[in-house]
């Protein structure tokens, strides 16, 4: 018989931080995978201030709380802090999913294989050996590159802005597979079987430069913003030849499943989440 005197709850609070943080989806996701597992859990919303995340990560630990997701502009803030970083942490750079150990703050990023079960699982896109194009290189880049590239594409090629930026990463990265970074003025009318926009562009309703011609037959476009209408990067992509257009919803649900089986070790399904937020018109 096994002594229970040693039995410990598992804590129970956990949260997603962030400025802003209001219009996350998070409490939401994770409310409705704990449901589904059968657990009780509270997952709020909480704002920190641009320069006091140091001091609130501090106060939620000693709140109690078990774990958070870390939003914009907090991950590499995050990943400054962890005292210990998962691989795909640490090649990213950027943390989102951190656990709270009684000795140890733990970090974690969801966000790539977030993107590659979406691509993979939900829209069933073959990544091995297509032409791929990201379209920036920001924190969210930098996060989903090492497993674009472990999926085996024909090239990866990075545009982004600021080219030397794209640079570095494309340099970064050069030891998982064949990747290149330019500029976007400079992004040669290469077909892509798969364009991800990676900027913050569809935010503010804008797209960034592209030439034509960069979708090749049947190509898919995709947006790590999502939105409860098309984005403005997909209304672009559209118009300009993409036989299919997906937001990042999925990617959303699908990074929080991540972080879900960390904390807790079930795997929720995905799908009825999904489908419900997309309903909910978000
Ligand atoms: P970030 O670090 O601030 O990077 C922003 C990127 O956008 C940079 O590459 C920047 O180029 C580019 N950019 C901004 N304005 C532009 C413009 N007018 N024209 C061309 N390029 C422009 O942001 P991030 O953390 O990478 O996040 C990017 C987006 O991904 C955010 O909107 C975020 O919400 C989304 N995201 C979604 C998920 C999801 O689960 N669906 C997960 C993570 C992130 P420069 O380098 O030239 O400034």
């Amino acid at each position: 018989m096994s002594d229970l005197s040693d039995f410990q709850p598992r804590a129970s609070r956990f949260a997603v931080v962030g400025h802003p943080v209001a219009h996350s989806k998070s409490p939401q996701i994770h409310q409705a995978f704990a449901s589904q597992c059968g657990l009780t859990l509270e997952y709020q919303a909480l704002a920190l201030e641009p320069d006091g995340f140091e001091q609130g990560l501090r106060n939620i630990r000693a709140g109690g709380f078990a774990g958070v997701n870390v939003t914009v502009p907090f991950k590499q803030a995050a990943w400054r802090l962890s005292d210990r970083l998962s691989e795909r942490a640490c090649t990213a750079q950027a943390v989102n999913t951190l656990s709270f150990e009684d000795e140890a703050i733990v970090g974690d990023n969801t966000d790539g294989v977030g993107l590659l079960r979406d691509l993979e699982q939900n829209l069933t896109v073959t990544l091995a050996r297509s032409r791929v194009l990201v379209i920036g290189a920001g924190g969210a880049a930098q996060g989903i590159l090492q497993p674009l590239l472990t999926a085996g594409p024909a090239e990866l090629v990075i545009a982004n802005r600021t080219g030397v930026r794209a640079q570095e990463l494309a340099m970064a990265f050069a030891g998982a597979g064949d990747t290149s970074g330019v500029a976007l003025e400079d992004l040669a009318q290469t077909a892509f079987e798969i364009v991800i926009n990676a900027t913050s562009t569809s935010l503010a309703g804008e797209v960034p430069v592209l030439p034509q011609g960069l979708f090749a037959p049947g190509a898919l476009a995709y947006d790590l913003v999502y939105a409860n209408t098309p984005t403005a990067f997909l209304r672009w992509a559209h118009d300009a030849g993409a036989g299919h257009t997906a937001d990042g919803l999925g990617m959303l649900v699908e990074q929080a499943a991540e972080s879900f089986w960390i904390w807790h070790g079930q795997r929720p399904h995905t799908r009825p989440v999904i489908a419900a937020l997309r309903g909910a018109k978000l």
